[in-house]
């Protein structure tokens, strides 16, 4: 039952059990929202696990809700993968995100090294026009394109590997980062692994929630280590709540972690004011 709780979220799914017409109106809200530029972009912290200093952010949606308030991806994001829409949302997110590290930069130096980790949605990964999407977003904002980590999950590539590898092959390209999401939870083989052209492996968070004390759990993160080690791919933990999680991890060698530990998703003034104290000796 332990590992069962990202699965879960799929009873709540809300395209199982919306008829044509309240599909239809979930589509015609989303589109107002995305006309109305009620969707926010939150930053979460991604931190160097020897040291404590901020690496990246990953960008995380919400939907500022008229009536309902801030709603999380678990309210919309399945909605606009089966409607399309998740196409020019992900690509909202993408320049968002990519604007945002601009901006950041142009106002400190404390941000030069900053990177920016956008989710790429299944629809969109798919999409013929996601590289140029990627390509414009990044010019826009006169970002160099290894500022940009795109995530991705096992299940993306596995759905059609020969397809998926052309995608990360011209992403490479381009020179943007490729990470894999939700590591462990999927069944990627090490075999393709092996053949992509990944940077980083993110560790799921169920395999850091008890790795204090489940040495299992140990014995399953130290196997992906060694696996970034051999590939050279970065780690990275997600879901880093204690200081016993985050002692256990980096004993492991893990290299980046993520979670409530260092910061919750935050606006991007508050990750200034992270970047401002990071400049104080
Ligand atoms: P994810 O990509 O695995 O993102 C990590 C999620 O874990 C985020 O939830 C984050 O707030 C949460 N989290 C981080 N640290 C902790 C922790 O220490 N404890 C706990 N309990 N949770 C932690 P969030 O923001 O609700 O996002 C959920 C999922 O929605 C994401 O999972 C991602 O799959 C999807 N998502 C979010 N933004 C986007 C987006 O712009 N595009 C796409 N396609 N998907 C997105
Ligand atoms: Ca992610
Ligand atoms: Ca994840
Ligand atoms: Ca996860």
């Amino acid at each position: 039952a332990k590992r069962a709780g990202r699965n879960a979220y799929a009873i709540f799914d809300p395209t199982m059990t919306m008829s044509v017409l309240e599909e239809a109106q979930q589509r015609a809200d989303l589109e107002h929202a995305l006309e109305h530029e009620e969707f926010r972009v939150l930053y979460q912290p991604v931190v160097d696990m020897n040291t404590s200093q901020l690496t990246a952010v990953e960008a995380l949606v919400r939907w500022q809700h008229p009536r309902d308030g801030l709603l999380g991806p678990y309210h919309f994001i399945a909605g606009a993968e089966a409607n399309g829409l998740i196409v020019p949302l992900g690509r909202w997110v993408l320049r968002q995100a990519c604007a945002q590290l601009a901006s950041w930069r142009a106002a400190t130096p404390a941000a030069a090294h900053l990177k920016v980790n956008v989710n790429l949605s299944a629809r969109q990964f798919q999409y013929a026009g996601l590289v140029d999407d990627v390509a414009a977003a990044l010019a826009d904002a006169g970002l160099d394109p290894a500022s940009l980590t795109l995530e991705i999950t096992e299940s993306m590539l596995m759905a059609d590997i020969e397809a998926a590898k052309e995608t990360l092959h011209a992403l490479r390209r381009l020179g943007v980062r490729l990470a894999i999401d939700d590591f462990g939870t999927g069944y990627s083989s090490l075999s393709y692994l092996k053949q992509l052209p990944v940077d980083v492996i993110k560790i799921d968070k169920t395999f850091v929630d008890e790795v204090h004390i489940d040495e299992d759990d140990v014995a399953l993160v130290d196997a992906v280590a060694g696996l970034g080690q051999a590939l050279k791919m970065q780690t990275v933990a997600e879901g880093i709540e204690t200081d016993a999680q985050w002692e256990t991890l980096r004993r492991i060698g893990i290299d980046h972690g993520q979670g409530y530990l260092f910061g919750r998703p935050a606006q991007p003034a508050d990750v200034m004011e992270l970047l401002l104290s990071e400049l104080e000796p």
